[in-house]
């Protein structure tokens, strides 16, 4: 019977809804299907990225644009060997250029140049 139990998916996905209010489950939803999408949602991820935007006294990091919605952004991306959970590897961006910045990231990839190519690559 203790097998069973321990065995039961069931009993995990109880286990991990007790964690999240109502609203996270929610807004997660669509997105929850997608592996990366699972580290913004550790607590982890959360104490680091209200480290990052509390220093930044609602001032975006990149434009200088004073804003109360500043979003904490990897200099180096994990998928890039960035560390996400130095405080030092954070900056507050605005949307704006933090949607820029997601935009030309996303080209340069396609490109196959990553914008954030670790230094000594040529
Ligand atoms: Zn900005």
């Amino acid at each position: 019977l203790d097998r069973e139990q321990s065995n039961d998916p069931l009993k995990l996905t109880q286990l991990r809804s007790r964690f999240e209010t109502p609203r996270d489950r929610l807004t997660s939803a669509d997105t929850l299907p997608k592996l990366r999408e699972l580290h913004y949602g550790t607590p982890e991820h959360k104490a680091w990225s209200k480290l990052v935007v509390g220093r930044a006294n609602g001032v975006c990091q990149c434009c200088g644009k004073v804003t109360k919605k500043l979003i904490a952004d990897h200099l180096h991306e994990r998928r890039d060997g960035g560390d996400p959970f130095d405080p030092a590897n954070g900056k507050a961006v605005c949307w704006a250029c933090h949607n820029t910045k997601t935009a030309a990231a996303k080209r340069a990839r396609a490109l196959g140049m990553p914008l954030n190519a670790p230094r000594g690559g040529r």
